[in-house]
């Protein structure tokens, strides 16, 4: 089968290649791949911002059909329509495996990352892993559980909001977009905030039904967030750009005593004003993927519609037109890129 294959560590490297099939070895299926996004972490591994192990098919964010049950899986049959967490390894006796957080496991082997991910034909992964993907969502949703899982865990689990807040979310992609939806889903109010060059995703958020947008190339967010909030600025931001500018408008703009999640990544170390953090307060959080609880919800925030996910939806192509997405996708054309597999 054909694969996108980060081929060794260093800038670039990437190809499409013929890799061997997958078997299902004992607690394992083979899903069938329909659709496999394209992350911000795919892009930062692209331009050797981000650790893996390479040679390693990339791509986490997946959804597909059951191909093969490997011996002592029970629950599951051939033609199943699942996504998988992304986690293939993790150590499960370590401080943050039993406290529920897998994703701190410094064992945590992941697809993608770690063992032979999404951007394939096929791809092999742990049967407990897997969640059913209920009737009313497409293949398409189905391939954004995994970012919406992140962006439910940054949101319900550690900005802990609460219905009526006021949310701002900085950075109008994927992640950004679908942290508005969920912080939607859990009763905020939310204003979604981008710069120059983001109109058209600005456009989604209204879409998905942002209550308020600004680009902050052309108004001021001080004056936007001070109006809404009767001047003490929302009690939660969301720095979901990776970009210096966008965290300094968070640690600005976020009320005194107020969170700001850190969820994008920025790749290389940046400069920003972190005497606002003791000056007022302020719980400055990093959140990292996801843990297990948060699927469920996000496929169930997707089958009541609370999410939608088909507005993100740029673009659809084959993986062997792979080049030209990423490099769209750098210079931020378009939102989420699926990628089908090719021979
Ligand atoms: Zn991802
Ligand atoms: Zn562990």
């Amino acid at each position: 089968m054909k694969a996108l294959v980060k081929t060794a560590a260093g800038v670039g490297n990437c190809e499409v290649r013929d890799v061997a099939d997958p078997r299902a070895e004992a607690g394992e299926v083979i899903i069938e791949v329909a659709y496999t996004g394209i992350c911000g972490t795919d892009l930062h591994i692209y331009l050797d911002e981000y650790r893996c192990v390479p040679p390693v098919t990339l791509g986490h964010e997946l959804s597909g059909t059951i191909a093969e049950i490997g011996s002592g899986v029970s629950g599951f049959a051939p033609g199943d329509r699942v996504t998988t967490e992304t986690y293939f390894h993790v150590c499960g006796q370590c401080v943050h495996c039993l406290s529920g957080r897998p994703n701190l496991c410094p064992s945590r082997r992941s697809i993608g990352t770690h063992v032979d991910g999404g951007f394939a034909r096929f791809v092999r992964v742990p049967a407990h892993r897997l969640h059913r993907v209920p009737e009313s969502v497409d293949l398409r949703a189905a391939a954004m559980t995994e970012p919406l899982s992140c962006c439910i865990h940054a949101l319900y689990d550690l900005a802990k909001i609460r219905p009526g807040d006021w949310v701002l979310v900085s950075g109008p992609g994927p992640i950004g977009l679908l942290c508005l939806q969920a912080a939607r889903a859990g009763g905020a109010r939310t204003i979604m905030c981008g710069a120059s060059g983001d109109d058209g995703r600005l456009a989604v958020a209204r879409e998905v039904g942002a209550d308020h947008t600004i680009n902050v190339a052309e108004a001021s967010l001080g004056e936007l967030v001070g109006d809404l909030t009767g001047g003490s600025g929302p009690p939660v931001c969301v720095e979901a750009a990776g970009a210096a500018r966008s965290l300094a408008q968070c640690l600005s703009a976020v009320q005194r005593g107020g969170t700001v999640v850190q969820i994008g990544l920025y790749g290389r170390p940046i400069e920003v004003d972190i005497n606002l953090v003791p000056m007022k307060e302020l719980t400055y959080v990093g959140s990292f993927a996801h843990v297990p609880s948060a699927w469920e919800r996000s496929l169930s925030l997707m089958a009541t519609g609370q999410v939608r996910t088909e507005p993100l939806i740029s673009s659809i192509a084959p993986i062997t037109e792979w080049e030209g997405r990423f490099e769209a996708l750098r210079r931020r054309e378009g939102c989420k890129v699926l990628l089908t597999p090719a021979g």
